[in-house]
């Protein structure tokens, strides 16, 4: 078989194989590659996912309360026109992978259980468990068509010319043609000290995205889950406690055995995920431990996961309250996209976590992210189907990348990261953790230099922004301004800047300021 291809997927998480599914059904006739590191059903953040898909289903519910409460949560930023197509959309998502044979819970009389999370008006998480995310990479995965080609191996480059993608390089060498690429390659967890994301999770695509021309937005809208398992010797990585545990009653209690959250918010445990990661940080600067209390709930049988993941690291939930830390969860932030997944570059588009398609804003709504992936790869998929498959007469040449990372670099990444764009962020935080980066550049070479790449962005996108919203929470600017209501936008080449709201992008836009 030749090295040239269709279209190449480079991600088989939710959204990478919802691409796949998708363009399947409109062009079985491409050839289609899929690039990941890991198999197809273990791949990426997607097996990880323990809350559920986020979806109106329910009687009571409908797209439009849906929209409603994911705008609230994206605190003004959010493309309402995008949250529109998510919302409206998702149940047909859902449909589908119900018919590949997700196993999700369901009541005695068929109909699907959903649970209720927080800043959700109504139930709609529908979930397998606390392991659902295993469930429906497992339903994507089995169902791959056999045309697909999986190829294992790592993204180092995105060939362009002229304005144009042309194909890729995987491993440092090897050049594989295709006139269209779609990223699909996840978030950016790991390049903090304490993160929830899977090994991988480093924004490898968005820097090579923004090397290869392409517009990011948001960059420093970084979500940070409350409860992580404060473990020891794990890396950058910590188990997930989910959110679900606290809407059964556990309890977030200090080294007093206090139940400290009432002193931050007077909705406690259940205030929003951002209010609860921000009090436990506030409390821990105050010198105080932070425990999560579920030995009032049946974690064996209700989450098992978590059980699992609690004995794993040596903690009995039964019969200890657990140790728990804020990590970084989420990137909201990545390569710009219109509502097709489209990116300022011809032939190169991105949907799922590295993408940024707007439904988020500044503060993802929990559970939002599996619908993402779903219904924005779905429409990659279908605008797909009508590219330009013409492919270029030859590839440019493109140099070799060493694929060796300097752990120490990398490790002082993380921490740089974690205390320079953590919760509580400062112009003096920011300007000393690019100034710590800039040193580290000559060590971030090769592969780590898109770590360097990407945080540097990141941070330079905190600092831009002078105000605190939604997940970008500033101790020398703490109000929302009405100025700073837009995005911002790295073009590559240029300064930061911010995008208003009504220049929303569209496709021509997109492609207009590319050329
Ligand atoms: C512990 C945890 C719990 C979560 N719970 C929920 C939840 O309950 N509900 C919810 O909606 N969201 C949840 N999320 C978020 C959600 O799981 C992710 O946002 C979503 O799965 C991302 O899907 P994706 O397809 O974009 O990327 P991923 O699933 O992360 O897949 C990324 C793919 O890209 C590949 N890749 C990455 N870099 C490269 C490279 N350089 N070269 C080649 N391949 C590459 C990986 O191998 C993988 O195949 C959770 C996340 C975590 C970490």
């Amino acid at each position: 078989m030749s090295d040239r291809f269709d279209v190449l997927v480079i991600g088989a998480g939710v959204a990478g194989m919802s691409v796949v599914h998708s363009l399947q059904a409109q062009a079985p006739q491409l050839r289609v590659g899929l690039v990941t590191l890991q198999a197809p059903g273990q791949a990426g953040a997607t097996p990880w996912a323990q809350g559920g898909v986020a979806v109106a289903w329910g009687q009571d519910d409908s797209p439009a309360l849906h929209t409603q409460d994911t705008l609230a949560a994206g605190a003004g930023l959010c493309r309402q026109d995008a949250v529109d197509a998510l919302t409206s959309e998702g149940p047909l998502r859902i449909q589908e992978l119900l018919e590949l044979g997700a196993d999700f819970d369901k009541h005695a009389d068929g109909t699907l259980e959903l649970t209720r999370e927080a800043a959700h008006q109504r139930r709609r998480v529908v979930h397998c468990g606390d392991a659902s995310g295993r469930e429906m990479a497992r339903a994507l995965a089995r169902a791959l068509p056999e045309s697909v080609e999986l190829i294992y191996g790592q993204l180092t480059r995105i060939l362009v010319q002229g304005s144009r993608v042309v194909g890729v390089q995987l491993d440092g060498q090897r050049s594989l043609a295709a006139p269209q690429v779609v990223l699909a390659s996840g978030g950016v967890g790991q390049l903090f000290a304490a993160t929830t994301n899977p090994a991988g999770a480093e924004g490898q695509g968005l820097a090579l995205a923004y090397e290869a021309g392409a517009q990011l937005r948001d960059m420093e809208f970084v979500q940070f889950h409350p409860t992580a398992l404060a473990v020891q010797g794990h890396g950058a990585n910590l188990p997930l406690l989910t959110e679900a545990l606290r809407g059964e009653g556990a309890r977030l209690i200090d080294e007093t055995g206090e139940a400290f959250m009432a002193q931050y918010h007077p909705a406690a445990e259940l205030a929003p995920r951002d209010v609860v990661a921000f009090a436990l940080w506030q409390h821990r600067q105050r010198g105080h431990q932070t425990l999560l209390d579920a030995r009032a709930l049946p974690v064996a049988q209700r989450f098992g996961q978590v059980h699992e993941l609690c004995l794993k690291a040596g903690f009995d939930p039964a019969v200890q309250p657990l140790p728990v830390t804020p990590a970084v969860h989420y990137h909201m932030g990545g390569v710009a996209v219109d509502l097709w997944g489209r990116t300022s570059v011809q032939g190169l588009w991105a949907c799922g976590e590295v993408s940024s398609t707007g439904v988020h804003g500044a503060n993802r709504l929990a559970s939002n992210s599996l619908l993402e992936g779903l219904v924005f790869g779905h429409r990659v998929g279908q605008a797909l189907a009508d590219a330009d498959f013409r492919q270029a007469a030859c590839l440019p040449t493109a140099p070799q990348v060493e694929l060796r990372q300097d752990p120490l670099a990398m490790a002082r990444v993380r921490e740089i990261l974690w205390s320079g764009l953590g919760l509580a962020r400062s112009q003096q935080g920011m300007e000393k953790a690019l100034a710590a980066l800039e040193r580290l550049r000559d060590r971030l070479t090769a592969c780590g230099s898109t770590a360097h790449t990407v945080a540097s962005l990141m941070v330079s996108s905190g600092l831009f922004r002078r105000e605190s919203r939604g997940a970008h929470r500033r101790l020398d600017y703490t109000q929302t301004s009405p100025h700073w209501a837009g995005h911002t936008l790295l073009v590559p080449g240029q300064a930061v800047q911010l995008q208003t709201l009504q220049a929303n992008l569209s496709t021509p836009d997109l492609l207009a300021r590319s050329l």
